[in-house]
């Protein structure tokens, strides 16, 4: 395997901090992180003055679609979209169709994602069949490659859940939950506020994600840890930092449009602005941003969903729920977060690559010491770029289209080999 060597870059490590530094990669590893590294004869160097160093990103919330709906996306679809927006690693829902609840069809999925450009993960449905009625067999599953339990699309049923945390506990693997009381969300497509009243859609309240995400905290405590994944109110997070400072193993993520975007940037009939968690109140957004900054959240996650444009072409009313978040995760960290000085590069650091490591069991990720996979972001924080009207995803719903960001990535390094180098 070829040496790589990137020079002059500023390395962001969650572990040994921040400082301008070189790294040689050697056989898909770390070798070396040093003031002045002089490249080995035959050794590949990129210069990388001016721009961030990160580990990898990890994104612990992507739907590929594959099997089920391959016109939206497919794994390999998704895998190329997540190296041309800097993330090395992603985790699969297993809300496809059929679902990945049974240890034949991960692994036979698990293969052909080898190819793929960057680390594909596979999360496994929680009950039976995805179905909600009776636990899976979560050993097998493990054994078969998953990498965390949920049933996301649908929220883990109540009467299993304290058997489900119990026994995802006592494997070591994530059990993540979509955290939503189907029955105050009704029939539902938007926030219920300003927006909704204005464009006569039917809402869906606070507390539909609310109540659900006490229930879930409520299992936590005394059972084993649980992952809240996409939080979008002020409640969750309130919930949330008070469940930690009590001491209970329940983790949470956000994605970027809930600190992005709120109902009110909601101007017409848009489907590309509809997702679940809808986009909440202004102050719900604030309260997200405060979250994130002070540790309550610990990952940020696209939720990437896509959809062909026609079924997203339907509108609000009929469109299916979610947007693409690949290609836009990084810049839009940059941009809202770390320079506007709401987190910092290291805070990010944790946010996108030590946090979604430690949630995964991936021991050789989340790091740029020495030992560690050679996974690496490298973003440019200077260059202005608009989001483009079409993506490497094969799906383009998205409401970012055409907004100027700061952040994109520079190159993309998987295993020592770089799967993406902007043009
Ligand atoms: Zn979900």
């Amino acid at each position: 395997m070829p040496e790589l060597l990137i020079k002059n870059g500023l390395i962001i490590d969650p572990l040994a901090g921040e400082a301008r530094r070189d790294l040689l990669i050697r056989h898909g590893r770390i070798a070396r992180v040093s003031t002045r590294i002089s490249a080995p004869a035959g050794c590949a160097v990129y210069d990388a003055a001016g721009l961030w160093v990160f580990p990898g990103f990890i994104d612990a919330h992507v739907h590929a679609r594959e099997p089920g709906a391959e016109g939206a996306e497919t794994i390999t679809s998704a895998a190329r979209a997540a190296a041309a927006g800097g993330i090395t690693s992603i985790l699969l829902m297993p809300n496809t169709a059929p679902p990945m609840a049974s240890p034949a069809l991960l692994k036979k999925f698990a293969a052909r994602a080898k190819r793929a450009p960057v680390n594909v993960y596979f999360s496994a449905a929680a009950t039976a069949g995805r179905s909600g009625t009776g636990v899976a067999g979560l050993a097998a599953l493990k054994r078969a490659g998953a990498r965390a339990f949920t049933d996301d699309g649908s929220c883990l049923p109540g009467a299993l859940l304290v058997e489900l945390v119990r026994k995802a506990g006592a494997l070591g693997v994530a059990l993540m939950d979509h955290p939503e009381n189907f029955s105050r969300t009704g029939n539902g497509v938007i926030n219920a506020g300003a927006a909704a009243r204005m464009l006569g859609l039917p809402g869906i309240p606070a507390e539909a994600e609310a109540l659900a995400v006490l229930r879930d905290i409520l299992a936590a405590c005394g059972c084993g840890p649980i992952h809240l994944q996409h939080l979008s109110l002020a409640a969750s997070v309130l919930a949330l930092r008070l469940a930690k400072k009590a001491g209970w193993p329940v983790t949470g993520e956000t994605c970027p449009h809930y600190f992005s975007l709120c109902d009110a940037d909601i101007k017409r009939d848009d489907a590309d602005y509809k997702m679940k968690p809808p986009l909440r109140r202004a102050a719900d957004r604030r309260a997200v941003i405060a979250g994130i900054a002070d540790g309550t959240i610990d990952i940020l996650a696209s939720d990437h969903a896509p959809h062909e444009h026609r079924f997203k072409a339907k509108g609000f009313k009929s469109a299916p729920f979610g947007i693409i978040g690949l290609e836009t995760l990084a810049p839009l960290c940059v941009t809202e977060l770390v320079l506007k000085n709401r987190i910092s590069r290291l805070r990010l650091a944790r946010l996108l690559s030590a946090n979604p490591a430690r949630l995964l069991g991936l021991k050789k990720k989340g790091s740029l010491a020495p030992g560690s996979d050679a996974d690496i972001t490298v973003i440019d924080p200077r260059t202005t770029r608009r989001v483009p009207e079409c993506f490497v995803s094969k799906s383009s719903n998205s409401p970012f289209k055409g907004l100027l960001l700061r952040g994109w990535p520079a190159a993309t390094i998987v295993a020592g080999r770089v799967v993406y180098s902007r043009p």
